[in-house]
C-alpha cells in the first residue's frame, strides 16, 4: 500500500502571499497585469472566452492594493449611489454566486429585496459579505480578501444599497439605505478587512464577525447564527433567511468573491463582463489549485466555461500525469482530467460544477481511495452532531471506506459503502451529508478500478500493496 501523503486532509494554510506568490512562481505574472480603466459597456478584451489567459479583473490591482491603488485601477465610484437599477444589471450580467451552490445572483437578492414589512416599520434588509473558507482545500476567497479588500467591500455596499432603495423603501442616495452590512471572514483575513475598513469613507459601518474555522461555517443559516448567536450551525433548511434571517430580518448572504463580481458589474456593466465566458456562464472566476500534483498551491482567475484540462495546463501541470482530479472541493466530484468543461451550467458528462472554486489535483503515485478514505474521516469529523443521519451515518461510511483503503478484502464493502451513502444522503439539517456522499460516489466512480484492485489484495499505485 502506498504511504498516504501528509498532506492529507490538505489544509491550505498557506497564507494568502503564498498563493499569490506561487501565482508568480509558475510564471504566469503577466496575468495579474492591472486592468486598464473602463466606463460602464466599454471592451475589456477581444476573444476573450477563447482563452484561459485571462486577464485579471478581480485582482487587478495587483498585490496588497489598498484604498489608492484601488481607485486608481478601477477608478473613483461611489457604490452607495447604486439603486434598484443594480439588480436589473445583474440579471443581465448572469453573474451566479461564487460560494458553491451558483444560484443567480440578482434572483437571490430580488427575493430578499422583496420580503419584509413594509412603510413606517418596514424591515430593513441585512447584507453579510461571506468570506468563511470552512473548505480545507479552498483559499481564494482569502486571498481575494488580502490583495481586493475594497473590491468586496465596493460590492457589499452597493448591493446593501440597492436593497435598501427597494420594496417600497427610501432612502439618501449617500447611505446603504439603512441596510445593515457584514463582514464575516475568518480570523487570518480580519486583520487586511478592519485595515480597509479604516482608509475609506463609511467604512465604519460595516460590522465585522469572525468566522470559525469548521467546515460548515460558511453555510448560510450558521453564518447567520453565528452573528445572532455566537454558534456557527446551520438550521433547518426550510427556514428562509431572505423572509427571516439575522434577528428577524431579511438577510442576503453573499460570497465574497460574489460581491467583487458585483462591484466590477456594477462598474462596467453587464455587457462588459459577458465578455468573458460564455453565454450560459458569463465571467470569470477564482480557483484555488491544489494536491499532491502541485509543487505549490495557486489561485487563477479563470473565465467561465474553460476546459479543466486548460486550467491545469495554465497552472503548470500535464493533466496527463495526473490520475484524478477533485473539482469543488471536499463536497465536489472526483474527475478524469479529461475533456471537461468547468462550468455549473454544462450538460452531464461534458461538464464539471466548480463548486466554490477548488482544484485537486491527484498524482499518479497517490493512492485515490486513500485520498478519498482522510478526506472522509475529516468530513465524518465535522458532522455538527444534530442530526442522526450525519452524525451516525458518515462515521460509518468513514469506517467502511478505511476498511477499503486498508487493504481489507470483503467483497461486500464496496455496496456497503454504496448502501450507507444512499441511506444518509438528502437526510440533514444542511448539505452536509448530501455532499459528502456525492463525493464518496464519484470516487466509486471513478477509482472503480482502484477499488476491484484493493479488494482482490492490491493496489494500483506503483508501489501500494493493499494487503
Ligand atoms: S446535516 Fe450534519 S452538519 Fe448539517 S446540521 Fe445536521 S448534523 Fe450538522
Amino acid at each position: 500500500m502506498s504511504q498516504p501523503r501528509d498532506s492529507y486532509p490538505q489544509t491550505s494554510q498557506d497564507n494568502y502571499q503564498d498563493s499569490y506568490q506561487g501565482r508568480q512562481h509558475n510564471g504566469h505574472q503577466d496575468a495579474y497585469t492591472p486592468v486598464p480603466r473602463q466606463g460602464p459597456g466599454g471592451s475589456y478584451r477581444d476573444g476573450i472566452q477563447d482563452s484561459i489567459r485571462q486577464e485579471p479583473r478581480l485582482l487587478a490591482a495587483g498585490p496588497d492594493a489598498g484604498w489608492a491603488r484601488h481607485l486608481d485601477t478601477f477608478g473613483q465610484w461611489e457604490p452607495q449611489a447604486a439603486g434598484p437599477g443594480l439588480l436589473e444589471v445583474l440579471a443581465e450580467s448572469g453573474l451566479t454566486g461564487r460560494g458553491g451552490a451558483a444560484f443567480e445572483t440578482w434572483r437571490k437578492a430580488t427575493a430578499t429585496a422583496g420580503t419584509g414589512r413594509k412603510g413606517l416599520f418596514a424591515a430593513r434588509p441585512v447584507v453579510i459579505a461571506n468570506g468563511a473558507e470552512g473548505e480545507p482545500l479552498s483559499f481564494k476567497d482569502r486571498t481575494l480578501l488580502a490583495h481586493a479588500p475594497h473590491l468586496v467591500i465596493d460590492g457589499l455596499i452597493a448591493l446593501a444599497a440597492a436593497l435598501g432603495q427597494t420594496g417600497g423603501r427610501t432612502s439618501s442616495q449617500t447611505s446603504a439605505g439603512g441596510t445593515s452590512m457584514y463582514v464575516y471572514a475568518p480570523a487570518a483575513s480580519l486583520p487586511r478587512v478592519k485595515q480597509a475598513l479604516g482608509e475609506r469613507p463609511g467604512g465604519k459601518k460595516i460590522r465585522v464577525v469572525q468566522a470559525p474555522e469548521t467546515f460548515i461555517s460558511g453555510e448560510s443559516s450558521a453564518v447567520v447564527n453565528m452573528i445572532e448567536n455566537g454558534t456557527a450551525l446551520p438550521t433547518d433548511q426550510r427556514r428562509r433567511l431572505s423572509e427571516s434571517g439575522l434577528n428577524g430580518r431579511p438577510t442576503l448572504v453573499v460570497n465574497v468573491e460574489t460581491l467583487a463580481q458585483v462591484a466590477l458589474i456594477a462598474r462596467y456593466g453587464a455587457q462588459w463582463f459577458r465578455q468573458a465566458g460564455t453565454a450560459t456562464d458569463p465571467g470569470t472566476r477564482l480557483v484555488s489549485m491544489s494536491g499532491p500534483a502541485f509543487t505549490r498551491d495557486v489561485v487563477l482567475e479563470v473565465p467561465g466555461g474553460v476546459q479543466l484540462s486548460a486550467v491545469l495546463k495554465e497552472a503548470g501541470m500535464d493533466p496527463g500525469s495526473l490520475s484524478a482530479v477533485l473539482v469543488g472541493g471536499y463536497h465536489g466530484r472526483w474527475v478524469r482530467p479529461a475533456d471537461l468543461a468547468l462550468t455549473p451550467a454544462g450538460a452531464p458528462g461534458r461538464a464539471v460544477r466548480p463548486g466554490a472554486g477548488v482544484i485537486h489535483a491527484l498524482d499518479l503515485q497517490t493512492c485515490g481511495i486513500q485520498a478519498t478514505a482522510r478526506i472522509l474521516n475529516y468530513l465524518a469529523g465535522q458532522s455538527a452532531r444534530q442530526c442522526g443521519p450525519c452524525m451516525f451515518g458518515l462515521p460509518a461510511m468513514a469506517s467502511v471506506l478505511n476498511r477499503i483503503a486498508g487493504g481489507e478484502t470483503n467483497p461486500r464493502l464496496s455496496s456497503e459503502l454504496d448502501r450507507l451513502g444512499r441511506l444518509v444522503s438528502g437526510r440533514g439539517a444542511c448539505r452536509h451529508p448530501e455532499g459528502t456522499t456525492g463525493m464518496v460516489s464519484s470516487a466509486l466512480e471513478v477509482f472503480a478500478a482502484d477499488f476491484r484492485a484493493h479488494l482482490s489484495g492490491y493496489c494500483t499505485v506503483p508501489g501500494g500493496v493493499a494487503a
